[in-house]
């Protein structure tokens, strides 16, 4: 039976990660960072909330940060899986994440300078090859080509017209789809 658990976005808008399990694959849809108060971004810095090694493929709808900006993370945590997404999205998430990183490292810069941080040095949540290694990652999907992304799971992507490259929720599996 195929299941789908809410691992962020849910009692926030942020967050954004929500996993689908077929039982035999599994596919995360949207990678997105916890923002706005501490308690909720100290939720960035837990383990990551899914067994890394079963996680087949991650797909993106859109390059706002609460839905890809924790995609480094995963990188960091040494899952090296595809990630599908549009070509506009794929381009607008690439500066979103090196953004990300770069103000990543100049906030614990800034912590160190301040002596907040409980390590020295401070430690950025990840850092610039992160996210390269994100970027590299990417696998772009046309509007309206199906794409197989997981074993019995087919991607395709609808437009939605939130921002750049951002797809609906059209996608589908098996033989069905739903939007
Ligand atoms: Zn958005």
């Amino acid at each position: 039976m195929s299941t789908l658990t809410f691992l962020g976005g849910t009692g926030t808008v942020t967050g954004s990660k929500f996993l689908f399990d077929t039982g035999k694959s599994q596919v995360l849809v949207d990678c997105g960072l916890f923002q706005g108060l501490a308690p909720l971004r100290r939720r960035n810095w837990r383990q990551p909330p899914l067994d890394l090694d079963r996680l087949d493929a991650v797909v993106l709808t859109h390059a706002h940060l609460d839905h890809c900006g924790y995609l480094p993370v995963l990188m960091r945590h040494g899952w090296r899986g595809p990630v599908f997404t549009t070509r506009g999205t794929a381009d607008l998430a690439a500066i979103v994440l090196a953004d990300s990183a770069h103000l990543m490292a100049e906030e614990a810069r800034y912590a160190d300078e301040a002596g907040w941080s409980k390590h020295q040095p401070a430690l950025p949540l990840y850092d610039a090859e992160d996210a390269e290694r994100a970027v590299r990652s990417f696998r772009p999907v046309d509007f309206g080509a199906r794409r197989s992304v997981a074993d019995g799971v087919d991607l395709e992507f609808g437009r939605a017209g939130h921002i750049l490259g951002s797809p609906g929720h059209t996608w589908g599996w098996g033989t069905g789809a739903w939007s």
